[in-house]
């Protein structure tokens, strides 16, 4: 027994009870039109497309079926096929007539001909794409809002690689490098503005690829005419699969005139601190010395008397008188005398400790305030200071000398006692002989 199947004979799988089964389930509208553009068949799922029996579409042309002022595509390609003998495979966006729905389709269409070649009508097989179709139409619409969003805002958009090349850049940006997009992409900021600058905003780029963080910040340049220019800038980290980060979109807003007031205003305030402080350092120094004056030195031994009141703390102070300095003033000038102060006062500053503070009392006089000091640690400072004069080498104060008179402060006296007191051990320095120390 031969067990092929005889191809004369008709097979049960293909009779046309299952061929019609096969079509009606096969996922795609399939029909047959004959040349006048008449549907001759039609299979289940197109019935159901149109809501109704098959005997209301066969026989009949598309006038009936679909909006065929809406749906200028299937008038145009069944023209191809049924007087041009083309195959046709387009996407169709058609209108239902019955129900206005707007369908698209992927539509392979082909003439049908007889054994002369003469086309007789034609078949088709259409697959329904309109899901699809809708949320590409939906993605462009949002792509083309999103363009005209990053074309209009009045900001700089670009998204750089890891190495800080531009991936984009929105018209803005584009305009303020002078570049279309096709010559900005895979440029680096070196390659359009000076190296200096560059380093500038690739500084940013690099803490954001180093860290993975967002960053904000103010950047700067000196644009084409040498104007500086200020962009406040957010930088964005964007992640791959690995959650690496491989690029960055950067947001950057013009703050020029903003910023400019800003330098200006802190310039100012710096300036103004500057001479708040030399004003109230000038309330507080002798301008002939650059000692403390009598004001201050009053201030400070006033706050040393409170500390040795409240802390039991020890507190001295040195009078320094310069001896017979008529003298200078009288064969010299006053001039050469301020000289001698200057220079005096000078060599005091360099021979006191850090903590010791020394200010012009009048005149010739000089007052040194040693905190934490007894007598004895302060007739040491005296006599460094009454030696170093002594011995100095500076031609001006040459042979020159001071007496001092040294007192430890008292908790419960003024500071005018206190003064006194100093003042009473420098006359007795005075008295006896000169250039010597008394306490
Ligand atoms: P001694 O203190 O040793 O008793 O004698 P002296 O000559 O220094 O006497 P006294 O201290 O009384 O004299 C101070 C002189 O200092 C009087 C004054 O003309 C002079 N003098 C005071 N202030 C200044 C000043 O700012 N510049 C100058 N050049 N001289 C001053
Ligand atoms: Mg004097
Ligand atoms: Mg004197």
């Amino acid at each position: 027994m031969d067990s092929k199947v005889d191809s004369s004979a008709q097979h049960p799988l293909v009779q046309l009870d299952v061929m019609k089964l096969v079509l009606d389930n096969i996922g795609a509208y399939v029909f047959i039109k004959d040349i006048n553009g008449c549907y001759t068949y039609v299979n289940q799922l197109v019935c159901d497309m149109f809501q109704r029996p098959v005997d209301e579409i066969v026989g009949y042309d598309d006038h009936h079926l679909f909006s065929l002022e809406q749906s200028d595509d299937i008038r145009k390609n069944d023209e191809q096929v049924l007087e041009h003998g083309k195959t046709i495979a387009a996407e169709e966006r058609n209108v239902i007539a019955d129900t206005g729905d707007v369908r698209f389709y992927l539509s392979v269409k082909k003439p049908l001909k007889d054994a002369s070649g003469n086309i007789i009508g034609m078949y088709g097989v259409a697959t329904d794409i309109t899901e699809r179709k809708l949320m590409e139409l939906e993605v462009q619409q949002n792509n083309k809002l999103l363009d005209s969003i990053l074309s209009n805002i009045d900001a700089f958009v670009y998204m750089k690689d890891t190495d800080y090349r531009f991936l984009y850049a929105n018209a803005k940006t584009l305009e303020l490098f002078s570049k279309s997009m096709g010559e900005l992409i895979g440029c680096r900021v070196e390659d359009l503005l000076p190296a200096d600058q560059a380093s500038n905003f690739n500084h940013m780029d690099a803490q954001l690829f180093a860290t993975g963080e967002k960053q904000v910040g103010e950047e700067h340049i000196v644009d084409d005419q040498g104007d500086d220019r200020y962009y406040w800038s957010t930088k964005i980290p964007l992640f791959d699969d690995n959650q690496e980060v491989n690029r960055y979109i950067g947001f950057s807003t013009d703050v020029t005139e903003l910023s400019k007031l800003r330098y200006q205003l802190e310039q100012q305030v710096q300036e103004e601190t500057a001479k708040r402080l030399q004003q109230e350092r000038r309330a507080i120094t002798d301008p002939l010395t650059g000692l403390y004056n009598r004001f201050k030195l009053n201030e400070a031994i006033d706050s040393e008397l409170t500390r040795v009141r409240r802390y039991q703390k020890c507190s001295s102070i040195i009078m320094i008188d310069v001896d017979h300095f008529k003298e200078i003033n009288d064969e010299l000038g006053h001039q050469a005398g301020d000289k001698v102060l200057q220079a005096l006062a000078e060599l005091i500053a360099t021979h006191i400790r850090e903590v010791d503070i020394a200010g012009r009392w009048g005149g010739e006089e000089f007052l040194v305030i040693c905190p934490e000091t007894d007598m004895t640690g302060a007739i040491q400072v005296a006599e460094k200071i009454r030696k170093a004069i002594a011995l100095a080498p500076i031609a001006c104060i040459k042979n020159r000398t001071v007496s001092a008179g040294v007192a430890q402060a008292r908790g419960h006296e003024q500071v005018s006692q206190f003064i006194d007191r100093a003042d009473v051990c420098l006359y007795q320095a005075k008295r006896t002989g000169r250039n010597r120390v008394c306490f």
